[in-house]
């Protein structure tokens, strides 16, 4: 694992109190130790943008924690999907990646929650064979800007199988984060429905939703003990700046 970022957690006063070397989020933070392995047949792959900074309620690590071969890369770009994962991957058609243009699973006919689109934003032909063919899932962690940002800056993304998700339960975020993905899932709520869908096995979503509620409830709790380490307001408006 590379070292973390120096001084970019953006949150007042959390270079005072120590980091957790797993999750990299400020210990009060942690939920580390109620981190469950699952073993999954896909891969997983997360590129996280590197001025996603959001530490107090990012999940990307916290995703990848959960897997033994997880990779979680930060970067802008990578010149192969082998090079980006760190191992020869011999097609890269059979990884998806979870795309975030502009098609929306609720436009279209059917009502899965993961959905296999063209490049014309259009429903695939033979959904079932598709999805049971997927051995890998690429996963963009950042706002939607940023994700749009990685996409456009990874050209080989475009050999992958678009992904796009039609989740019918919002965010648990709920009001703590807005919109943080196109689908407006959490990068770890993501990553529950898709593996969960693809691999047909319930019991990865739960574990990983169950993990993602931990992080939240610890994150309220600190919020009404160490409020500067867990901000009330969402993060954009708590940057916003005011006139
Ligand atoms: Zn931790």
């Amino acid at each position: 694992m590379s070292s973390p970022p120096e001084a970019e957690d953006g949150i007042p006063a959390a270079s005072a109190v120590p980091e957790c070397p797993h999750c990299r989020k400020p210990k009060p933070l942690c939920v580390c130790e109620d981190v469950r392995p699952i073993e999954s047949r896909i891969d997983l792959l997360i590129l996280q943008h590197p001025q996603e900074q959001d530490r107090a309620l990012g999940t990307a690590r916290l995703t990848a924690m959960h897997f033994d071969r997880a990779v979680l890369k930060i970067g802008l770009s990578w010149p192969s999907l082998s090079r980006a994962l760190g191992r020869t991957v011999a097609d890269p058609s059979r990884w998806a990646v979870l795309y975030l243009g502009s098609a929306k699973a609720a436009d279209l006919d059917t009502t899965n929650e993961v959905v296999a689109i063209n490049r014309k934003g259009e429903l695939e032909q033979g959904q079932r064979a598709i999805l049971a063919d997927i051995e890998g899932v690429v996963l963009l962690d950042g706002t939607w800007s940023q994700a749009k940002a990685l996409w456009w800056r990874n050209p080989w993304m475009l050999k992958c199988q678009r992904l796009i998700l039609g989740p019918s339960h919002p965010s648990r975020y709920g009001q703590l984060r807005r919109e943080p993905r196109r689908d407006g899932l959490s990068t770890i709520e993501a990553a529950a429905l898709v593996l969960s869908r693809l691999e047909n096995r319930p019991e990865i979503a739960e574990t990983l939703n169950a993990s993602f509620a931990q992080m939240l409830k610890r994150y309220r709790e600190v919020q009404e003990e160490q409020p500067k380490l867990a901000p009330k307001r969402p993060k954009r408006d708590f940057r916003r700046r005011r006139r």
